[in-house]
């Protein structure tokens, strides 16, 4: 494909100095042949700043943002109130992708197809599987509707504080009826039990290193922790007990991927890029 002048891209978050969307998005540019900017985007951790940012960015003339913690609901407030959503972000209640649609400010949530999609590449089963998410934040919301697309049929959320389970719980059933249908569960995190296909682990331990209060009977064949870059003790716990365990950079990739499609329209083979781990 043949340009003129490259086109503009960034990542708002705060902080942001760590992302590595820069380097992920100009891999894909590089294989579609297209020639972008893109760059990170400090911003102020207040709703004003960051409608500010987002309006001068647009207005300027740039094509697409991602938008990372902490202003994921902050650009779902701003759809919702001046532009559009897609079913995802709705559901979601969060947005991870901008850009203009017929002169309005549009966004997307490819945080859960790009799990999916990395599931999926890793051939783990979804289709009839009994998965269990722990966590009930931000991350937990927005796979609930990509998963169940992709045909998982027993859902349950668990949490350290169940009621936030049980709020997310309800939240999805009302927001979407594909969620409804298949009637989720929820528990306390320390209470879950029994035996999963899938178990993602959705909580932000990771950071800290520690490991989840989980009971010796729960059991999973696949374990998935959207985590990546560090030793994380929930692996290593359901890799000792014989699970394939995976963790989250396949799914930061496959969620830049799908963004770079909406904004660009070019497919992305992901097989072919370098990790970059
Ligand atoms: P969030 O909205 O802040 O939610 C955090 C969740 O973790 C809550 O459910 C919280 O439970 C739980 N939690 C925190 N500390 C815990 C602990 N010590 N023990 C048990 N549970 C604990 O965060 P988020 O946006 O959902 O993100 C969650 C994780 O997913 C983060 O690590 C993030 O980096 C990762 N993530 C990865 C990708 C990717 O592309 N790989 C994309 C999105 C998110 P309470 O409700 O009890 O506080």
């Amino acid at each position: 494909m043949s340009q003129s002048s490259p086109q503009h891209f960034i990542v708002i978050g705060n902080p942001i100095a760590h992302s590595k969307s820069p380097e992920i998005h100009q891999q894909f540019a590089k294989q579609a042949q297209l020639q972008i900017c893109y760059n990170r985007q400090y911003c102020p951790d207040d709703a004003a700043s960051f409608i500010a940012v987002v309006e001068a960015f647009f207005n300027g003339g740039g094509v697409g943002a991602n938008v990372t913690v902490p202003f994921k609901q902050v650009a779902y407030q701003l759809c919702a109130e001046r532009g559009q959503l897609s079913t995802h972000a709705q559901v979601a209640g969060a947005v991870n992708t901008l850009m203009l649609k017929e002169s309005q400010i549009y966004g997307d949530n490819t945080d859960g197809q790009g799990l999916v999609n990395h599931l999926l590449s890793l051939d783990w089963p979804l289709k009839g599987a009994k998965v269990a998410i722990l966590g009930a934040g931000g991350a937990s919301r927005g796979v609930a509707l990509p998963l169940i697309e992709a045909g998982i049929k027993q859902l349950t959320i668990a949490n350290r504080t169940v009621e936030k389970a049980q709020a997310l719980v309800q939240q999805l059933g009302t927001a979407s009826p594909i969620i409804d249908a298949i009637q989720p569960t929820y528990c306390a995190l320390e209470q879950l039990e029994g035996d999963f296909d899938i178990i993602i682990n959705a909580t932000s331990i990771g950071l800290s290193g520690d490991m989840l209060p989980l009971k010796d009977s729960l059991n999973c064949h696949y374990a998935y922790d959207m985590m990546y870059g560090r030793e994380l003790p929930f692996l290593t716990h359901f890799s000792d007990k014989g699970a394939e365990v995976s963790p989250g950079y396949g799914m930061l990739i496959g969620q830049a991927a799908l963004s770079f499609k909406l904004w660009t329209g070019a497919s992305v083979d992901l097989n072919a890029l370098n990790e970059a781990q």
